[in-house]
């Protein structure tokens, strides 16, 4: 039987909750192997890749090398392509072919909850690389269109530019928006059946923090969905407050979950059973309940 070596490169690595994920699907999976954290400084990159990735079967790519990998891939997959960055890289008879799990693991907590997409509209909050994932996902779920709540126009445009753009797999013929999130008001709200905030705003330790005033928020219409990406703490204040107004609403660490899930059947062709689904959200949701103490 082979051992899996496996692991994540980024740096700094101090709080990626992936090595604890990934040990419990081996486990689970009846796998021998090990996911190893390797933080790399920029400087170390290079030798890195040369050195050491090549001894691995898989690993994840977290900040700041989403990008930085692409030079030494020799495919990507349509996804990564369409998101602009790569978290997952599978290593064949030494060479390395790019993905990007982040979008499927989106869309699997809402595909659990049966929330209808086809011909929505969504609003999202930030134009990072998590708002790339989200938005090819929806994109790809046959959304109607998706609105862009930004802070800086500027910085948000190539996201949005990279959606209009023709010659990509990931154009879509749903309508999308850029708008400045201050100008916004509640009447605005009132199309929007999916809310995603995509910005680290409400992150722990910082957790009193909203990314949306609650007058705004009061602007959904009653069948909305809100969905925060941030996973610690599990409940934001965002979606403490959509929850007290009558929201539907969806945690960041299932996606987490299902992200490293499509990781793992990458590198192993193995999909995790949903024991081991559960039991990792249960060992992260412990594990951040002892290091919010
Ligand atoms: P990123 O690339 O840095 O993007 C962050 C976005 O948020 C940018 O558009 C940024 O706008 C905006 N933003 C930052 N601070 C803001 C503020 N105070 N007010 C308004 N907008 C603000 O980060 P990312 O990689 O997309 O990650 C974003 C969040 O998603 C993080 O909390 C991360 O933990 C979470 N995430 C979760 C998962 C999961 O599996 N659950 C996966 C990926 C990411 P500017 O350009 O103006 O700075």
């Amino acid at each position: 039987m082979s051992t899996f070596k496996l692991g994540i490169v980024g740096y700094p690595l101090g709080h990626s909750l992936s090595p604890l994920i990934h040990s419990i699907f081996l486990d689970q999976a009846g796998l021998t192997g090990a996911y190893e954290r390797f933080p790399v400084e920029p400087d170390g990159f290079e030798s890195w890749i040369h050195e050491v990735a090549g001894t691995l079967q898989g690993f994840n790519v977290t900040i700041p090398y989403k990008i930085r990998i692409q030079s030494h891939l020799k495919s990507l997959s349509e996804e990564a392509q369409c998101i602009g960055a790569v978290n997952t890289v599978c290593v064949q008879e030494g060479v390395f072919h790019g993905h990007n799990t982040d979008a499927k693991g989106f869309l699997a907590p809402l595909s659990q909850l049966r929330t209808p997409l086809k011909e929505s509209d969504a609003l999202i909050l930030g134009a990072g690389g998590a708002s790339r994932a989200v938005a090819y996902a929806l994109i790809q779920a046959n959304c109607k269109a998706l609105c862009f709540a930004v802070r800086n126009l500027e910085r948000a445009r190539p996201t949005v530019e990279m959606f209009q753009r023709e010659d990509l797999h990931c154009h879509t013929a749903a309508q999308i928006n850029l708008v400045q999130l201050e100008d916004m008001v509640q009447e605005d709200l009132n199309r929007f059946s999916l809310l995603i905030n995509t910005t680290p705003v409400g992150m722990s330790p910082d957790s009193v923090a909203s990314p949306l005033p609650t007058s705004l928020l009061a602007g959904l219409p009653e069948e909305a969905l809100v969905y925060d990406l941030i996973y610690n703490p599990r409940e934001t204040r965002l979606l403490r407050e959509a929850r007290s107004l009558g929201y539907r609403t969806q945690e960041g660490l299932p996606m987490l979950i299902h992200q490293a899930a499509q990781s793992f059947y990458l590198w192993t062709g193995q999909a995790p059973s949903a024991e081991a689904l559960q039991a990792a959200l249960s060992a992260c949701s412990a594990h951040l309940q002892t290091d919010s103490l």
